[in-house]
């Protein structure tokens, strides 16, 4: 799946294929999880979701809940459960995962009831995962098939075979994620996709992103940067009184973390990517970037 992250243009004619397809995968479908990254629930929605999967049952996960806020989290939680069953998993260590089967059997008892009155019994659960790239669907899968290890042989799809993973009594997951396109229409969310690293880095953006992610996070969460590096009352006073506060405060992170290049130049590049490297790695601390309106 890794091929799909940085090469995939998004433009409307790939789009527009890609939901075709994914419309195709859905027939055979009973159950979709929608993964979101935990850090950016909004941000790392596919804009049309809704309309895509319009009638199924559907599952939200909070993907990535390690790097994310723990009481953040929670209100994601109650936010999403509004409109779906709403699950809290780490893709990394398989935290989380071991409840998406019972939460699958709970969304699909009424549904199971109504065939089995019919006299069909113990009818195959399909469920297949969704999700814009990078938000650990493939690690996802991986945990999964890990676990369960029982892998359903060929069975002939529409246009072409599919692999099965068995994840639960009478429960397939579809072995290949849908790959949605993600969000392109503010520049807030951009910048959510390109903080969590979910864009690639340009390397003559690194420390416009950085910048952006000061701007937006510092002050929210000033304590995180305190401690991480150890930044003084002095220091902050002074940075305070800078007229370009927040390039005063990437410098000054660049200094104390000794980022610099010949001559003692703080080297720009180098703590951009040092801050966004330690928001990344949760180094900073577990930070969620947007909250439930
Ligand atoms: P996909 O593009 O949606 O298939 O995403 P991947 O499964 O390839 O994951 C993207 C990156 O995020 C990889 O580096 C994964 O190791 C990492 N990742 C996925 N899930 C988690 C998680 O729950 N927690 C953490 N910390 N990292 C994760």
């Amino acid at each position: 799946m890794n091929e799909n992250k940085t090469n995939i243009n998004w433009y409307p004619g790939h789009m527009a294929k890609t939901r075709r397809e994914i419309e195709q995968d859905l027939k055979l479908i009973d159950v979709v999880i929608e993964l979101l990254d935990a850090r950016i629930p909004l941000s790392s929605r596919n804009p049309e979701i809704k309309k895509i999967t319009n009638n199924k049952k559907k599952i939200i996960i909070l993907n990535k809940s390690d790097m994310a806020d723990e009481e953040m989290t929670k209100k994601w939680v109650a936010f999403l459960s509004k409109e779906a069953k709403v699950l809290v998993t780490d893709a990394n260590t398989g935290k989380g995962i071991d409840k998406v089967s019972k939460a699958i059997d709970e969304i699909m008892k009424d549904e199971v009831e109504k065939q089995r009155a019919r006299g069909i019994k113990n009818k195959t659960i399909r469920v297949m995962i969704l999700g814009i790239p990078n938000v650990g669907k493939s690690s996802f899968i991986n945990r999964i098939s890990k676990k369960s290890a029982l892998v359903v042989g060929n069975r002939p799809g529409v246009t072409r075979q599919k692999q099965w993973i068995r994840i639960g009594n009478n429960q397939e997951l579809l072995d290949t994620p849908g790959v949605l396109w993600p969000k392109f229409e503010s520049n807030e969310v951009a910048l959510n996709l390109a903080f969590t690293g979910s864009i690639k880095d340009d390397l003559l953006e690194i420390v416009e992103i950085a910048y952006e992610f000061l701007k937006v996070n510092f002050e929210k969460h000033k304590e995180n940067f305190i401690n991480r590096y150890n930044l003084t009352p002095d220091e902050l006073n002074d940075v305070e009184n800078d007229s370009n506060k927040f390039y005063a405060i990437m410098k000054l992170i660049g200094r104390k973390r000794g980022a610099l290049v010949k001559g003692n130049e703080i080297d720009d590049e180098k703590t951009a990517r040092l801050i966004l490297d330690d928001f990344r790695s949760t180094k900073l601390g577990r930070i969620t970037l947007e909250e439930p309106k």
